[in-house]
């Protein structure tokens, strides 16, 4: 078997019927559940997602199961980060969910992890003016460039934070009376 044949028939095996109908909402966590009753990932028409056969005798499972599904997130009530935050971006997106916002051309979270994100952005922004930037040398823990010298360690931008998060921790248990 050539490796033509191999793509053509997957490509016929993600095609849906057209009378199969799209699963909708934010799908990926009940995926599994899905695939288990019939239904089948596919695209259709420029829609993708998880079809099913309207006739199936599992509608009503599924449609038990979407209406389970956490509501999709209300965009327009997100907070957009303020500040220096490319440096950043990579902890905004693994650590507060953040999502780009191309029309305020500024990384936005949701309102319960707005102070978080920003007293981050603000904090690894202050901590970076007082450290010392070291051309050529890389982070010791992850080896990116550029990085910075603060406390006798090189770090870069992500684990700059997390020295930082530390010494916050530090600071507040020695202030704490024993
Ligand atoms: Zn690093």
């Amino acid at each position: 078997m050539n490796s033509y044949s191999a793509r053509y028939r997957y490509k016929k095996r993600s095609e849906i019927d057209a009378k199969w109908v799209l699963i909708p909402g934010n799908t990926y966590s009940i995926k599994d559940n899905l695939k288990s009753l019939g239904c089948k990932f596919g695209e259709r028409g420029g829609a993708k997602g998880w079809f099913s056969d309207p006739d199936s005798s599992h509608m009503g499972e599924i449609n038990e199961l979407v209406k389970a599904l956490p509501p999709a997130p209300d965009y327009s009530k997100w907070v957009n980060i303020t500040g220096k935050t490319f440096p950043f971006k990579e902890t905004l997106k693994r650590d507060y969910k953040a999502r780009w916002n191309a029309d305020a051309k500024a990384w936005m979270v949701d309102p319960s992890k707005a102070k978080d994100a920003q007293d981050m952005v603000d904090f690894a922004t202050g901590v970076k003016k007082t450290a010392n930037s070291v051309p050529g040398i890389p982070c010791e823990e992850c080896g990116t460039e550029p990085a910075y010298q603060k406390g006798g360690r090189t770090l870069c931008d992500d684990h700059i934070i997390h020295e930082l998060e530390l010494s916050q921790i530090d600071n507040v248990m020695e202030g704490e009376t024993v």
